[in-house]
């Protein structure tokens, strides 16, 4: 009886221990137990809003949890951006770094206004009457800007007088050079000089303005713009350089400016419609090849001041008919007159003594020659390949005529008879 009490205890106890461990195999060695719990280990990472869960288990298997409170957001500040003219600004916003939540919005402020001073506003924008996007470089001396085509895609060129507080001082070398769409082009007063092939070949360029403040028009600005018609010169221009209008067969007429200095040679070349140009007294010296394939210009005048006529100057103005010649030039140039074919009658004024290689080389169309007895030596092919020039009439001595052509014996061809003073030279 005894021992069954006993087993009966054991029975009690074990249910006991039984109901409150877990049904591990140790605990029920070792009944009477005591949680002994590990490290809380989170099974639920709690987020900015909502909350986790953490557990920790004992050796027997039994565990326990509890929550974890939500971390709630890390602002981050959104800073405030003021606005400009060329951009919208915000107000200061916030917002969680952690999970982006937006705290607070930023709001938008609208772009300001642009402020135009001279045309351009502090952002860098014009006010749509002069051209956007042209480049300007400060000057060597800082006092200005050179001006040159920059991202600017106008056909109708328009340069602001001012930019950044300083004038635009120049059209920089080459600036638009061989642009092929810009038509007109609109240079500002304040502009000094239009630099070397600013302009050149821009073959769809039709007009320019050019301000009374230029003084110098560089090599080539305009040369090979094929459709230039109207071009009006300054009173402040003093130079025109080397082949400036050089190939610029649209224009009809220029009007040089009384006190211009230096017109450079070839800087008229092959304008082939110019029916009308002046030299101003203020010119001296007529440079190489100045007027070559001028084949529309009819007549022109040299004025009284100048004393030099240099190479090929008039060379195949196909319809030259009157020149002008005043009477301190000394010398009828080599290829002066070369190819000049509507010169039927041609007078060389008293005071010439030389007239050179070339000087009247195929004028093809001269008839009539008169030379005075100041030429003291007539040089090689002087009038080579003039069909029409039979006679010539000298106004001098036959022994002059003689000392003057030397030994050249180019009138064999067609020159018959040299009528002197003193009689008739005839070539057999
Ligand atoms: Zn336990
Ligand atoms: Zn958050
Ligand atoms: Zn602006």
């Amino acid at each position: 009886m005894k021992k069954v009490l006993i087993v009966c205890m054991l029975l009690t106890a074990f249910a006991l221990a039984f109901a409150s461990c877990d049904e591990s195999a140790l605990e029920n060695i070792v009944p009477n137990h005591t949680h002994q719990f590990g490290e809380w280990k989170t099974v639920l990472a709690p987020t900015c809003t909502e909350t986790g869960r953490e557990e920790r288990a004992c050796e027997c298997g039994e565990k326990e949890s509890q929550q974890i409170a939500a971390l709630g957001h890390t602002e981050v500040i959104d800073a405030a951006k003021e606005a400009t003219c060329a951009e919208d600004g915000l107000t200061e916003g916030k917002h969680c770094g952690v999970c982006n939540e937006v705290i607070m919005p930023q709001e938008t402020l609208k772009a300001k206004e642009h402020v135009f001073v001279d045309h351009f506003c502090e952002c860098g924008a014009t006010d749509g009457t002069v051209s956007a996007g042209l480049l300007y470089e400060l000057t060597e001396d800082g006092q200005g800007y050179a001006v040159s085509i920059g991202t600017c895609t106008d056909t109708e060129i328009v340069i602001p007088q001012m930019y950044k507080g300083l004038p635009i001082t120049a059209v920089k070398a080459k600036a638009f050079m061989q642009n092929q769409t810009i038509t007109s082009v609109v240079i500002p007063e304040g502009v000094t000089v239009i630099e070397g092939r600013a302009f050149y070949q821009c073959e769809a360029l039709e007009s320019v303005t050019i301000p009374d403040s230029v003084t110098t028009i560089e090599v080539m600005a305009f040369k090979r713009c094929y459709s230039l018609v109207s071009v009006t010169l300054p009173d402040s221009l003093t130079e025109i350089s080397d082949s400036v209008f050089c190939d610029c067969v649209k224009i009809t007429s220029l009007t040089l400016p009384e006190g211009i200095k230096r017109l450079g040679s070839s800087a008229f070349a092959n304008c082939s419609r110019l029916e009308s140009i002046n030299i101003p007294d203020s010119i001296t010296v007529i440079e190489p090849r100045l007027f070559e394939g001028c084949s529309s210009l009819k007549s022109i005048i040299i004025p009284d001041g100048v004393t030099l006529i240099m190479d090929s100057a008039f060379c195949d103005c196909l319809s030259l008919e009157s020149i002008t010649i005043p009477s301190g030039i000394t010398s009828i140039g080599v290829g002066m007159f070369e190819g000049c074919s509507s010169i039927t009658s041609f007078i060389v004024p008293e005071g010439i003594t030389l007239i050179d290689l070339n000087a009247f080389l195929g004028c093809g169309n001269l008839k009539e020659l008169v030379i005075p007895s100041s030429v003291t030596e007539i040089r090689d092919g002087a009038f080579g390949s003039c069909p029409y020039l039979t006679d010539i009439t000298f106004k001098g001595t036959k022994e002059q005529w003689i000392a003057a052509i030397g030994d050249y014996n180019w009138y064999y061809h067609t020159v018959s008879v040299i009528h002197c003073i003193d009689g008739d030279i005839t070539i057999e």
